[in-house]
């Protein structure tokens, strides 16, 4: 098996020389254990957090240590009746070609014909679920609600948009770093309104791209997107802290905004979750998606790395999300 390890613990933005690749042979496969050819890995944000020395939400990756990650693959070998050879599993080894382990530490999933396996590291896995929880339980998502969405080009982004406006939002705005990102998020994923946050203050845009205000901000930025939100929001508007990635490679810590006093005057509801605490939205989640996708009414982007026979290469596909290469969720096919 090749896999990637951390090296060293990144300060500031991580370079590859915070990594290492090593190849090692699996011993022969124990009782209870299964063998599984990763067809795809994750890269997600939150990594970056888990390579920092800091007690959070996760445990910090171990240094000299495979990286961790969500993947998918088939079982090739198998020790274990729960599993047999052939079966599609999702599981956290990823980083890595091939994942070899107890049984009960991989997740049998269905393929499903036309839907690539990937699918399950993002429309159809945690990120599609990250989307569908943040707007309906964290931030109580109305009927008519005017819907702020920012890093809406990437995964969760992307789905979160779409699945407000499925579920009744009057408008539904989005912002991006490029302008081919802003143009697609119009084109192809519903919103009525995107900015690029690049071309000018967001503090400008957003006012523009929502006349009347807005109801719920889906913040997957922090910074700068935060405060201009928090400009916006009308009363008794509420958002949704899914991720705050504008400071994640920031070495000092960020300052907050200049106006939370409008959370007071406005009557505002701000509240952050991690998925783990909410596993138990996923039957409702995958009861609605499934239907979307199947008719359409949900599109979802990949942008996929390729790093067969190069696994090394999953490296620089998570250093490219970090910069924004992606758009929809950033996947690299490692089989
Ligand atoms: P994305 O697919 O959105 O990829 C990250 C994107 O962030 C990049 O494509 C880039 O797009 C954007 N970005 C990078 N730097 C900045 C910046 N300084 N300002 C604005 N945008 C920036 O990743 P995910 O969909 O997986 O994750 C999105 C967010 O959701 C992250 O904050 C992540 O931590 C969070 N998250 C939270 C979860 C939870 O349980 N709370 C679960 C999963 C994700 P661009 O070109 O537009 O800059």
């Amino acid at each position: 098996s090749t896999r990637v390890l951390l090296a060293a613990r990144p300060h500031g933005w991580p370079t590859d020389e915070n990594f290492r690749v090593e190849t090692v042979d699996l011993p022969a496969l124990a009782d209870g254990e299964v063998r599984v050819v990763n067809e795809f890995c994750s890269v997600d944000p939150y990594m970056r957090g888990r390579m920092n020395d800091v007690k959070s939400y996760v445990a910090p990756f171990a240094l000299d240590e495979p990286l961790t990650g969500g993947a998918v693959g088939h079982v090739v070998e198998s020790r274990s009746d729960a599993l047999a050879v052939g079966d599609a599993v999702t599981h956290q080894l990823g980083w890595r070609d091939v994942a070899q382990a107890g049984a009960d530490q991989f997740r049998k999933v269905d393929e499903i014909p036309g839907v690539p396996l990937s699918a399950y590291l993002g429309i159809l896995g945690l990120t599609g679920l990250t989307a569908w929880v943040g707007l309906q339980e964290i931030a109580a998502l109305k009927e008519g609600d005017a819907v702020f969405v920012s890093g809406a080009a990437g995964a969760v982004g992307s789905a979160a948009g779409q699945i407000a406006r499925l579920l009744g939002a009057s408008r539904v705005v989005g912002s991006a770093g490029s302008s081919e990102k802003v143009e697609r998020l119009t084109s192809r994923f519903g919103f009525d309104a995107a900015f690029d946050y690049k071309a000018a203050p967001v503090r400008e845009q957003l006012p523009q791209a929502a006349p009347d205000g807005i109801d719920l901000y889906f913040d997957n930025v922090g910074g700068d997107h935060l405060e201009a939100a928090l400009d916006v929001l009308n009363p008794d508007g509420r958002v949704a802290l899914c991720g705050a990635i504008s400071g994640y490679n920031e070495t000092e810590p960020q300052r907050g905004p200049d106006n939370m006093v409008n959370i007071v005057k406005n009557s505002l509801r701000l509240r952050g979750f991690t998925l783990g605490a909410y596993m138990h939205h996923a039957p409702a989640f995958y009861a609605a998606m499934g239907p979307w996708l199947a008719s359409g009414e949900v599109v979802h982007d990949e942008t996929v790395v390729d790093a067969r026979g190069d696994v090394g290469a999953t490296v620089g596909a998570f250093l490219g999300l970090l910069r924004g290469e992606n758009t929809g969720k950033m996947v690299v096919r490692t089989a």
